[in-house]
């Protein structure tokens, strides 16, 4: 019998906020263990959280990108449970009136669209960490990161496939980034995954017993720990045994999975409308005021890139798959009007030098003005495509304009018919034998003549001119 898997996941999304959800203190990265608390942080009796406006914004602006409904009425609700990293003893999150629902995103996975049902997004605070040293036996907790926002997004369990579920999860990343309220950084944990999955018999419409797996964190070990908790239950029912529903771990030393604990039920959790917080009214005019905020998406961009600018579908999957490369590659346009050139330029040339030296894009010297200066030089005929490459590489290593590199190194292409015909017709002279044999039938010496020109200028002369002189001379001297 042949099994399909079933798999829906939970993505908590870090966000950028510069303070966390329930305290000015700061979410920034890098500081000393607890030096970012305060008495709500803390834990303290007593102490009331108030909320972060630009976590609601955040959430409703992701909620909007994702087709979701946003609930007008909000409410936090606890979380009960025991672990060193919650002081509080439980965590402020949202149950029953979760901010955003039923929405969906297009997944995009080798050469098909899914749409990908989005169950629910909600705001909660992120606890802090433990920090384990195996040397002294001790354990201690850092509190820097309790109380950063999350936003915890829920899928259906629309997935199939493993490489299904990293496309899944790749698209939420960039929809994420594009928006930029999430850095999308899995390997630091800005961005985390739990995954959902069943198998059952091809062809049954219910689904079976689910397990989930933690510790997810990159985008092929979503892969690789589904690939290997699917074989697992398959295995299992083969066996004649049944799936346990229950929290498996994955080890990314062995690429394997085992049991943690078994699964929590929501009960478990004895959640509760949190007091403490009133009750969260979402006015239209917020929802209206966010959705004019709003960058342009990844799906908008890719369609806008095949249709107004003409790109291929490779080029526009490349152009975006960050939100800088789209704006980049429209301010580069403005200036030289041409997407194709634009798209070649962006990521044979540029891309292709920064992995070779090995630097992030943020950190390229070419802007996308100068970029969009050079194609310009080309298209006008000032220089040659050849001469742009030269110039390209000046610009790469200095960060120098176009215009003064081109100034600088006096590489103006030469389109000047009066200086071409000069250099073309004493080519001509210089050459009798060769001429003979043209103007006795051996077409294949026009592109001698051409040589020969070319050379004599340095390269420096426009070649279009430089073929519709040469041919003229050449007729001259046949008659
Ligand atoms: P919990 O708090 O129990 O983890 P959530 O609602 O947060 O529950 O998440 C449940 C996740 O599991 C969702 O992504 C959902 O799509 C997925 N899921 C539910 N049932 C199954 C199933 N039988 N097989 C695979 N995934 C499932
Ligand atoms: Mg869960």
């Amino acid at each position: 019998m042949d099994y399909e898997a079933v798999i829906g996941l939970e993505v908590h999304a870090q966000l950028t906020t510069c303070s966390k959800i329930f305290t000015p203190s700061s979410t920034e990265f890098g500081h000393g263990v607890n030096e970012l608390t305060d008495p709500v942080t803390l834990g303290m009796p007593g102490c009331l959280p108030v909320l972060n406006k630009k976590v609601v914004e955040y959430a409703i602006m992701l909620g909007l990108a994702t087709d979701c409904q946003i609930r007008k009425r909000n409410r936090f609700a606890r979380k009960h449970y025991f672990y060193p990293d919650l002081p509080k003893g439980y965590q402020i999150s949202q149950y029953e009136e979760p901010i955003c629902e039923h929405g969906n995103i297009k997944v995009r996975f080798d050469d098909t669209v899914r749409s990908i049902g989005i169950t629910r997004i909600h705001m909660e605070e992120d606890a802090g960490k433990n920090i384990h040293d195996p040397r002294s036996g001790t354990s201690l907790v850092d509190l820097n990161r309790a109380g950063v926002p999350l936003l915890e997004i829920v899928s259906e369990p629309d997935l199939r496939t493993p490489a299904e579920a990293s496309a899944y999860l790749k698209t939420m990343r960039k929809i994420l980034r594009f928006l930029e309220i999430c850095d999308g950084n899995m390997e630091e944990g800005s961005m985390r995954c739990d995954a959902n999955v069943s198998v059952r018999p091809v062809g049954e419409t219910k689904f079976g017993t689910r397990t989930e797996l933690k510790n997810i964190n990159s985008f092929k070990f979503v892969e690789k720990a589904l690939e290997y908790e699917i074989a697992r239950q398959i295995a299992v029912i083969k066996a004649g045994d049944v799936v346990i529903q229950e929290t498996r771990l994955f080890d990314s030393e062995t690429g394997t999975t085992h049991a943690m604990r078994s699964k929590e039920e929501s009960a478990d959790y004895r959640y509760f409308p949190d007091p403490d917080l009133p009750e969260l009214k979402i006015q239209k005019s917020l929802i209206e005021a966010v959705r004019d905020s709003m960058p342009v998406l990844p799906e908008e961009a890719r369609t806008k890139l095949i249709e107004v600018y003409g790109l291929s579908e490779y080029d526009a999957d490349v152009i975006t798959a960050e939100r800088l490369f789209v704006d980049y590659f429209e301010e580069a346009f403005q200036i030289c009007s041409n997407a194709k050139a634009t798209a070649n330029w962006l990521t044979s040339e540029l891309f292709g030098y920064l992995n070779k030296e090995a630097i992030r894009f943020e950190d390229c010297k070419v802007s996308a003005r100068d970029l969009g200066t050079l194609i310009k030089l080309i298209e006008t005929d000032v220089l040659s495509g050849k001469m742009a490459k030269v110039v390209f590489e000046e610009m790469f290593n200095t960060g120098k304009s176009p215009e003064q590199i081109v100034e600088e190194q006096g590489l103006k292409q030469i389109t000047d018919p009066e200086e071409i015909r000069k250099t073309v017709t004493s080519v001509i002279d210089e050459n009798p034998t060769q001429l003979e044999q043209y103007l006795g039938g051996n077409d294949k010496l026009f592109g001698f003549f051409v040589g020969q020109t070319m050379k004599k200028s340095g390269g420096s002369m426009n070649p279009k001119v430089v073929n519709e002189i040469l041919k003229d001379e050449l007729e001259k001297r046949k008659g």
